[in-house]
């Protein structure tokens, strides 16, 4: 299908974008990559009357480290993250995880990450991420500028704390430091599809001691979730032996924390090839596995960083 008749616009500031979408009388919508606006648009299920292009905003195309935090500005792609180096650390190790995920190239090279927090879905890696690691979203309106937690931003399916006319300007993460392992594995029907359950994991370890463990669920519930549940039945946990993580005892506090996060935390929907108890053992299961990924990461990174002392 072809899109209805709309108006388009391409401000070179942020302000004129501002003006644009302050228009009351018109359902306006931002295109970013267009990976998923212009889809829905095309299949009629959204018919604005302006769409506002701030792809020759220049100010919005930055990655930057302030402090101790990264901040990703509204035009950086998806696919810059397949490069590790492209983050300080480990945060760049779990871009790198989670990016390969979504969708295939051709889309990772136009859609952007602070698109996917404009859309808002359930399935969406990077707010999973960002609900573990307690990011903040950067909203600018022509009343002025606002940060809203990655905890209190997402609403529900497709919905969240963005009012009409605010445009995303960034998504600023806290940085990771040497002492974390960090983890992401997706389970799905075929290699471009959506995720049925994805987890990510990062954990910190002093002296053999998970000290604080982070857990982002992607398709687990209505929104992108964070795992608290399971995260507490983590900290001061022996980090333990390397561990095989298709081969799990019950017993291990990966494999317990696995089954809570899908019977405490989670609260899946059934989708058509996916029933509620799959969906739970899914969730147990993926999430046991990037545990066990996580801490083998922290440990070759704590080998490294001994092994650069000697
Ligand atoms: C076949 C296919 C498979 C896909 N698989 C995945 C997947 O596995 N995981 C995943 O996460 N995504 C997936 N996507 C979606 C893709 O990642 C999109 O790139 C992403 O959802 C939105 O980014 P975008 O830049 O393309 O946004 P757009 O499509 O341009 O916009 C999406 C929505 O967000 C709003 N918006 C965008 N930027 C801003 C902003 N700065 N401020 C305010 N509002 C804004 C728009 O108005 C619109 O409503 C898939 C898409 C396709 C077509």
């Amino acid at each position: 299908m072809k899109p209805a008749a709309f108006d388009y616009i391409a401000p070179r500031t942020v302000p004129e974008a501002l003006d644009a979408l302050a228009d009351g009388d018109r359902m306006t919508q931002v295109l970013a990559g267009g990976q998923s606006l212009l889809l829905e648009m095309h299949l009629e299920r959204i018919r604005p009357d302006l769409v506002v292009d701030i792809n020759r905003i220049p100010e919005l195309d930055h990655l930057r480290v302030i402090d101790n935090t990264l901040q990703v500005g509204a035009l950086i792609r998806h696919q810059v993250f397949e490069s590790a180096q492209a983050a300080p650390g480990p945060l760049g190790s779990l871009f790198a995880l989670a990016v390969v995920n979504i969708a295939h190239p051709p889309i990772r090279s136009r859609g952007t990450m602070v698109g996917s927090f404009g859309w808002g879905h359930p399935a969406s890696e990077w707010c999973a991420i960002a609900m573990a690691l307690d990011a903040d979203i950067q909203l600018q309106g022509r009343q002025g500028a606002r940060t809203v937690a990655a905890r209190d931003y997402f609403h529900g399916p497709l919905t969240t704390e963005r009012r009409p006319g605010e445009l995303i300007t960034s998504v600023t993460y806290p940085l990771l430091t040497e002492d974390t392992g960090v983890g992401f594995i997706e389970h799905r029907r075929t290699h471009f599809c959506f995720a049925q359950v994805a987890a990510a994991a990062v954990l910190t370890a002093h002296d053999g001691v998970i000290r604080e463990a982070r857990i982002g669920l992607v398709n687990c519930a209505d929104r992108p979730l964070r795992a608290h549940a399971a995260e507490q039945a983590l900290t001061g946990v022996e980090i333990g032996p390397p561990a095989d993580g298709y081969q799990l005892p019950e017993s291990h506090p990966f494999a317990r924390a696995g089954r809570i996060a899908a019977e405490q935390d989670a609260d899946p929907i059934a989708e058509p090839y996916a029933g509620l108890e799959y969906r739970r053992h899914a969730i147990a299961v993926v999430t046991a596995r990037t545990l066990c990924q996580a801490a083998n990461d922290h440990r070759s990174r704590s080998g490294k960083s001994q092994g650069d002392g000697q």
